[in-house]
């Protein structure tokens, strides 16, 4: 058997950036996905958008830091992964609206986010053409973005594996092996790996991944449907977040990509749970009379295509990040929900300095918030 340091299941939003991170740190590393290449699973049913103004002290350090590396990664690599820094607006109509994004604000400062409650001229200027009527104004913060989820896992994958990550597709985990309550390795079909550590990035398949050796993680898979538009000049350039409910629906939130096509997509209501992943009917006509609805100038539009795809959600809308405490061994990064790939690169540098013992004190205050041992009883208000 070949011996690792760390074996990371899922080459996902998670699992490359951080078989990217242990790499660079000279850590012996092997990446399994039973998909044919990165990114296959959830990553690229993301549209893209990376935002660090969350409403919590953890994902706001963690995406902070995803933030630095998505935008200066093509300085850095020479790649180019379609990073866009437009922004983030949340317009808001309602009191409700306004007084949670209000609400947030406080923290949000804290933590130095460049963001603000500004008035209805200030919003019409950042989104020109948006429906006006009772229109209070809305948050706006600059800084945020949006990237190509597979150009930018790709350009990962390359960084990973040209630092010594080793990555084997195609190839299905089907039992993380213990001994005496301590992980020694991984059985994938007629193969087997042996090492100390296992790092669950399984996303919505954690639970079948992690129930293998008698642990039971809290998430679930719960599908969204998004959609892009064919390709026109570009006319608007921050990601729009309309928190409002509609019918069916919770919020829906879209942007223009550096190509100039429109991604969009709409939180289901009731959600839809399960890992049923084709399309509906119901999707299209239900987001685009809302898109439209907000910004009138959307409806010569034409749709290019569509998809559907799981969020990995927990009970209370935050990740699931740490050590197991039956199974020595065993570290959880999972949960992501509606926010790993933003979270990716931010918890690939924490994940790989906890494997390494070197966590910061930053880090304690984020692993304290996504502790698989929470009571998941709250829900985070963007989640
Ligand atoms: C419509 C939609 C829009 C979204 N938009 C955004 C967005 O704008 N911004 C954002 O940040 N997030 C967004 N997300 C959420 C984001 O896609 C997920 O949170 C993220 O991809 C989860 O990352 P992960 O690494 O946990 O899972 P994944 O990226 O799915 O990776 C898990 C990998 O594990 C592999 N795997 C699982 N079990 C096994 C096993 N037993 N053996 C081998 N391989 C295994 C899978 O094949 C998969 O490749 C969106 C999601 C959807 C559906």
């Amino acid at each position: 058997m070949s011996r690792y340091d760390a074996i990371i299941v899922g080459a996902g939003s998670i699992g490359v950036p951080t078989a990217m991170a242990l790499a660079e740190e000279g850590v012996k590393v092997l990446v399994i996905d039973q998909n044919a290449s990165p990114g296959q699973g959830e990553n690229k049913h993301a549209i893209g958008g990376i935002r660090a103004t969350h409403s919590s002290p953890g994902k706001i350090l963690t995406a902070l830091r995803s933030l630095e590396i998505f935008s200066t990664w093509e300085e850095k690599t020479g790649e180019d992964i379609e990073w866009l820094q437009g922004g983030y607006l949340f317009p808001v109509y309602r009191k409700e609206e306004e007084e949670i994004l209000k609400g947030i604000l406080p923290v949000q400062k804290k933590h130095c986010l460049n963001i603000d409650y500004v008035g209805p001229e200030e919003v019409k200027e950042v989104l020109p053409g948006i429906n006006e009527e009772g229109l209070l104004g809305g948050t706006y913060s600059p800084e945020d973005g949006s990237a190509s989820p597979l150009l930018a896992i790709n350009s990962f994958y390359r960084k990973a594996a040209s630092a010594g990550a080793e990555f084997r597709f195609g190839l299905h985990v089907d039992a993380i092996l213990c001994q005496k309550g301590r992980v020694v390795g991984v059985r994938a079909g007629s193969e087997s790996f042996s090492t100390a550590v296992v790092v669950d990035t399984a996303g919505p398949f954690s639970r079948a991944l992690c129930g293998t050796v008698g642990v039971e993680v809290p998430v679930y898979a719960d599908s969204h449907e998004a959609a892009i538009t064919e390709p026109v000049k570009n006319f608007f350039g921050c990601m729009v977040v309309d928190l409002r409910p509609g019918p069916g629906s919770k919020n829906f939130y879209f942007y223009q990509n550096r190509r100039g096509q429109v991604v969009f997509c709409i939180t289901p209501d009731p959600p839809i749970l399960g890992t049923d992943k084709r399309e509906t009917s119901v999707f299209l006509p239900q987001v685009s009379a809302r898109m439209v609805g907000l910004l009138p100038r959307l409806k010569n539009l034409r749709v290019r295509r569509m998809w559907r795809g799981l969020y990995p959600m927990t009970p209370d809308g935050s990740p699931i990040v740490g050590w197991n405490r039956d199974i020595e061994g065993l570290l959880h990064a999972t949960g992501m929900c509606g926010q790993g790939f933003m979270l990716g690169p931010g918890m690939g540098e924490l994940v790989a300095r906890m494997i390494r013992g070197e966590t910061t004190e930053n880090d304690e205050v984020i692993l304290e918030e996504f502790s698989p041992y929470r009571q998941f009883a709250g829900q985070e208000a963007l989640k």
